[in-house]
């Protein structure tokens, strides 16, 4: 998988590579898609979610910037594949998951591989983790229409922000945010599509 589908693709990052080759991604996926765990592709992990094609993870990883003392917030756990990725590089992560059942799945599987570094919160990610708050990273892995006001204020001076911005039916676009004296900079990536970025779900 690192060598065929990231390393083949233009993953650099060390750190993130590494991070790849540690992370047991055939423990975080549903049994009956296990076997294609290390697949070029996105799995259906229950409720109606997926877990990303193994390069998006590497390239929304990479993009951040990762480095080992930053505190990073992702928002849509899931599988908490990402998450634990995360917890490879950096000292701390804090990942918002709004569908109950599978924030505390991923809590319990994330807790027994060892990742003491990552708190899995259930509950509405798009008010961020303001108790935790500024980050000096946040990764969304759920794409809601706009990018939401609460994240862009959590996020550190000079950090970066990493998101699918788009109509949830259709493809979205991959932005990447930067704060650079208050003020954000945006940068179109690519086209994407991700799950969407729901809000009532919890009741
Ligand atoms: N990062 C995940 C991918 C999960 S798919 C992984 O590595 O497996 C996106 C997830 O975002 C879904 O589990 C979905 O339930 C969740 N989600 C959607 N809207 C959300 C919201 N408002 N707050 C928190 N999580 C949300």
């Amino acid at each position: 998988m690192v060598k065929s589908q990231l390393e083949a693709r233009e993953i650099k990052n060390n750190a993130v590579l590494q991070a790849m080759l540690k992370v047991p991604r055939h423990q975080l996926v549903p049994g009956d898609v296990r076997h294609l765990a290390y697949e070029d592709t996105p799995l259906p992990i229950g409720n109606g979610q997926t877990i990303s094609q193994p390069y998006i993870v590497a390239f929304m990883t990479e993009a951040i910037d990762p480095k080992p003392e930053m505190k990073v917030l992702e928002i849509g756990t899931g599988s908490g594949y990402q998450a634990a990725v995360l917890g490879e590089i950096v000292k701390d992560v804090f990942t918002i998951e709004i569908v109950e059942e599978l924030g505390k799945k991923a809590q319990k599987d994330l807790a027994q591989l060892g990742y003491k570094n990552v708190q899995v919160r259930i509950g509405d990610g798009y008010l961020g983790w303001p108790e935790e708050a500024p980050f000096d990273a946040i990764i969304v892995t759920a794409a809601p229409e706009r990018v939401p006001q609460p994240l862009i204020d959590q996020l550190k001076e000079g950090g970066k922000m990493i998101i699918p911005v788009g109509p949830t039916s259709n493809t979205q676009e991959l932005r990447i945010l930067e704060k650079k004296k208050g003020k954000i900079r945006t940068k179109v990536l690519f086209p994407v599509r991700f799950v969407p970025f729901t809000r009532d779900t919890l009741k």
